[in-house]
């Protein structure tokens, strides 16, 4: 569905991905693992074109989307909720849903997908008319998802989704993660919590300075002892 090939990123001088190249295969969770600045977020917005590549690929079911402008990216069936929630804090949960469809046109189908946005997420519908500014950190982050599943998306990019939660809420937003994925979305996860991102996915990438140093399938980068010392605590 989407694949990567050697790409270079940069912001400035900085070279922030080295030759860079995955795939993410229809009907996958991925999930990319690695520490602070190691270009994870930077992967996510070269996909939903906010960064544009100097060198590489990247295709979309075969189509390079690498020098497209954002919106024409989302239109083609791939969302961006970007790390820290960012939702529009002066308009209410409602509006907040309908402009993650601002680009699309088939009325019944945004009735419809608004409907199921309510039922994944019931805590939206409690606080439709609330003002998204006044949310908790978590009905923001089902905000945010809410509103890039509204753009109707087959691949839905998600930046740490779990930031700052308490626990129960992380475990809830990773249930509904795996709802999403079962309902037929594509999905590329990136996760400081690695463990709990590798127990949904279905493959990983190790991303460190700009580089994939690994992948594999989610269980078997689980029990890697590599994988174990780096990032899951060593246990
Ligand atoms: P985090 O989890 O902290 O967001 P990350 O793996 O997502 O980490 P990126 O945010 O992609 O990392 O950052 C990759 C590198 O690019 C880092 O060295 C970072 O300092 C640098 N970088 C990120 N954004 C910018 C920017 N706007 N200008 C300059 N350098 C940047």
């Amino acid at each position: 569905m989407l694949k990567i090939e050697d790409i270079n990123v940069y912001y400035g001088n900085i070279q922030a991905l080295k030759g860079v190249s995955m795939e993410i295969n229809e009907g996958e969770i991925v999930t990319l693992i690695g520490a602070n600045g190691a270009g994870k977020s930077t992967l996510l917005k070269t996909i939903s074109g906010l960064l544009k590549p100097k060198q590489g690929k990247v295709l979309f079911e075969g189509d390079s989307i690498g020098g497209k402008a954002a919106q024409s990216i989302v239109k083609m069936g791939i969302s961006h909720v970007p790390e820290g929630r960012r939702v529009f804090a002066n308009m209410t949960v409602a509006e907040n849903l309908e402009l993650g469809a601002y680009l699309r046109k088939d009325k019944a189908g945004i009735h419809k997908d608004m409907e199921k946005v309510y039922e994944l997420f019931p805590r939206l519908l409690e606080r439709i008319k609330q003002q998204a500014g006044t949310l908790s950190g978590g009905e923001q982050q089902m905000l945010a998802m809410g509103r890039a599943l509204m753009a109707k998306p087959r691949l839905l990019l998600l930046d740490e989704p779990s930031m700052g939660l308490a626990p129960l809420l992380v475990k809830q937003i990773f249930n509904i993660i795996q709802e999403i994925s079962e309902s037929g979305t594509t999905i590329l996860l990136v996760e400081q919590n690695a463990n709990l991102a590798l127990s949904i996915a279905d493959r990983a990438y190790v991303v460190e300075t700009g580089r994939i140093v690994l992948s594999g399938n989610a269980e078997e980068l689980t029990s890697s002892e590599e994988i174990k010392m780096a990032y899951l605590g060593g246990h």
